[in-house]
C-alpha cells in the first residue's frame, strides 16, 4: 500500500474523513514509519499554530 499524501494526513487531523477512511489510514500508519513521523510532525505544527492563536486571542480578550 502506498503512503497517503500529506493532504490526507491533514484531513485526518481535522477529522474531515469518514470513519471507514480514517480507520484505513490509522491502520496504515500503524505499519508505516514514514506516515507516523509525518503525522507527528503535522500534529506538532498544528499544536504550535493553536498555541499562537490562543495566545493572540487571550491578548485581545484582556
Ligand atoms: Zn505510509
Amino acid at each position: 500500500m502506498n503512503s497517503p499524501d500529506t493532504c490526507l494526513l491533514t484531513e485526518l487531523i481535522e477529522s474531515h474523513l469518514a470513519d471507514n477512511q480514517r480507520t484505513e489510514l490509522v491502520t496504515h500508519f500503524a505499519g508505516c514509519d514514514r506516515c507516523t513521523s509525518q503525522l507527528a510532525l503535522a500534529l506538532k505544527l498544528r499544536e504550535q499554530g493553536e498555541a499562537q492563536q490562543s495566545a493572540a486571542s487571550s491578548t485581545t480578550a484582556t
